[in-house]
């Protein structure tokens, strides 16, 4: 590079204004596709475990019998792989960006409601009957 084309560009970027935003000093800029932070309706959650499955960052931990869904902020890259592939569409993506964390943390644990119970058939709960003879 010239003296010339540095001289240029130290020019440019003295007088055109930063290409960078300036959060947290401004907002952030949000539509409906801006991805926050991963949000979960336990009473909606069948613990299927299909989100902890499709994580790329194994940032879900669903355990079953417990039944607790745990996310690791720190993990979670917000790609909203989880949010997709929940069958029960408890999981969403919230727009509000979470705080940034200088120290190692982030983990939130909740219980959810777990499997749904089976209701007995209406068929199998009557005594079958009995065959004339
Ligand atoms: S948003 Fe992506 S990285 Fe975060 S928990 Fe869901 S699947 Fe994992
Ligand atoms: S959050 Fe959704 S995908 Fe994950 S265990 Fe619960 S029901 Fe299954």
């Amino acid at each position: 590079m010239t003296i010339f084309q540095m001289t240029k560009t130290v020019l440019k970027s003295l007088f055109s204004r930063p290409a960078t935003l300036m959060y947290p000093a401004k907002p952030a800029k949000k539509t409906a596709n801006t991805r926050g932070h991963v949000e979960i309706d336990p009473a909606k959650c069948i613990t299927c475990r299909m989100c902890q499955r499709k994580c790329p960052t194994q940032a879900i931990c669903v355990e079953v019998k417990e039944k607790t869904w745990q996310i690791d902020q720190m993990r979670c890259v917000v790609c909203a792989v989880c949010v997709d592939a929940c069958p029960t569409k408890c999981l969403t993506m919230d727009t509000q960006y979470r705080p940034a964390m200088t120290a190692r943390g982030g983990l939130e644990k909740f219980t959810v409601a777990g499997p749904k119970k089976k209701e007995p058939a209406a068929d199998a709960a009557k005594p079958a009957d009995k065959p004339k003879e």
